[in-house]
């Protein structure tokens, strides 16, 4: 009988659909498990707060696959685990949606100063003419980095809001928008850049001092990609100089994020805590999906999103 430990947290028909089907399920005590834990079990269910490194990987020494609930893989050292024949898959597509809907969310609220005007009502009864003016989305230049499924869909609610889009992707050729082949003719002619690239060589800290200073002076970064996209101790020494520049950022050089710095710029920077495939939905689509990949890949040896993924960006990982 195969068995499956499952690190964090996923829902009853998780574990139900996979007894149902004669696996022995297992539930780790912490997020990342123990090497007793780990050692006699042949599929790994996780989320991103499971870190899988060496240490681990050298007890497990049945392990046949990792299965993480994620669009990220960086928590996972799949070099290791190709090295020793293990499986790595994840699943891109389930929070998609959920990301997105976030990116605009944080978009929208920057351009209309939500939180400022909320706060000032209920706190001060401010009315109206108190309030800063907000500007629309529509007719406004967004400069989308990294055209991939976060970042197409993120373009195309950015169009049927009548925003001018513009593209940045190396790796990808889209009929459909502008593409400017300049990383910093993208900052230079976007008022509103919105990142969605994966965390590599090439974009960690893609987004740094020079950069800033080439974006329009009252315009708005949105991150809803992985922190370590921006350097964060510039982004906080533009914003003292500029007043006028919006940040919305969804992640953070370190999470939880404590950079006192930047939390106190509020309300020209506007945060969450990392909660872009924090639904719902997202969360259960990626559950389902990660324990059909699992039977298929026990059942039929099946494989489908693999790590690191099929594309032309991760020789850059
Ligand atoms: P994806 O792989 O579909 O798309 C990434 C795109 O970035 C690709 O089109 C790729 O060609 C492009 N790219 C790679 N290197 C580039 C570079 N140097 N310059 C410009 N473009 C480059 O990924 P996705 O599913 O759209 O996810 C995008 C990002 O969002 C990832 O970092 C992912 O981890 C993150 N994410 C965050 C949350 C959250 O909770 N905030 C949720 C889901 C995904």
């Amino acid at each position: 009988m195969k068995k499956i430990l499952i690190c964090d947290h996923f829902s009853k028909q998780t574990y139900t659909g996979l007894q149902d089907k004669g696996y022995e399920v297992l539930q780790a005590k912490s997020l990342t498990p123990t090497q007793n834990e780990i050692k006699e079990v042949h599929g790994l269910l996780i989320r991103s707060r499971t870190v899988i490194d060496q240490t681990l990987l050298d007890s497990a020494k049945k392990l046949k696959l990792i299965l993480s609930a994620t669009a990220g893989f960086d928590h996972i050292d799949y070099k290791i685990c190709q090295e020793r024949n293990i499986c790595v898959m994840h699943t891109p597509l389930a929070n998609v949606q959920s990301a997105t809907e976030l990116t605009l969310a944080l978009m929208l609220s920057q351009l209309r100063s939500m939180t400022q005007v909320h706060t000032n009502l209920v706190q001060t009864k401010a009315w109206r003419d108190q309030a800063p003016r907000g500007h629309t989305l529509h007719n406004k230049s967004v400069g989308i980095v990294g055209l991939g499924r976060i970042g197409m869909t993120v373009a195309n609610l950015c169009k049927a809001f009548g925003a001018n889009v513009l593209y940045y992707d190396p790796y990808v050729n889209s009929n459909e928008f502008k593409k400017v082949t300049e990383f910093k003719e993208l900052l230079k002619q976007s008022k509103i850049v919105s990142l969605h690239v994966p965390l590599t060589q090439k974009t960690k800290k893609l987004i740094g001092c020079e950069e800033l200073n080439l974006m329009t002076k009252n315009g708005l970064l949105v991150n809803c990609s992985r922190g370590e996209v921006i350097d964060q101790k510039a982004l906080v020494d533009f914003m003292n100089i500029h007043s006028e520049f919006k940040v919305a950022l969804d992640v953070f050089n370190q999470e939880p994020c404590k950079d006192t710095k930047l939390l106190g710029l509020d309300p020209q920077f506007l945060g969450t805590p990392h909660i872009g495939a924090y639904t719902h939905e997202a969360l259960e689509n990626a559950s389902s999906e990660a324990v059909q990949k699992l039977l298929n890949f026990f059942e039929f040896e099946q494989i489908s999103d693999p790590v690191p993924p099929h594309a032309a960006w991760t020789k850059d990982l």
